[in-house]
């Protein structure tokens, strides 16, 4: 009995279940965090590390680290806001 044939059959349901599941599952599991799931308390924890960690840029509103001391995104610098972790 010649089974190798069926492998490829194999991976291709897996991939179509993939898909399947990709489309079926709401949206806030995180599959847009690069397609790693999260349970919704996962990602509140995270969203409060996140928000430990980083800052909002009042000129652009884009996210960057807490120490940095001048915008990545548009160069607004933090002065005197850096404080110790
Ligand atoms: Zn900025």
């Amino acid at each position: 009995m010649e089974l190798l044939f069926l492998w490829p059959l194999v991976g291709l349901l897996g991939t179509l279940l993939a898909v399947v599941l990709a489309l079926v599952l709401p949206s806030n599991w995180g599959g847009s965090r690069g397609g790693r799931r999260m349970s919704y308390a996962e990602r509140r924890r995270l969203e409060r590390h996140q928000a430990r960690t980083q800052k909002t840029c009042p000129e652009c509103a884009e996210s960057v680290q807490k120490n940095a001391r001048v915008c990545k995104h548009c160069g607004y610098r933090f002065d005197g806001e850096v404080r110790p972790a």
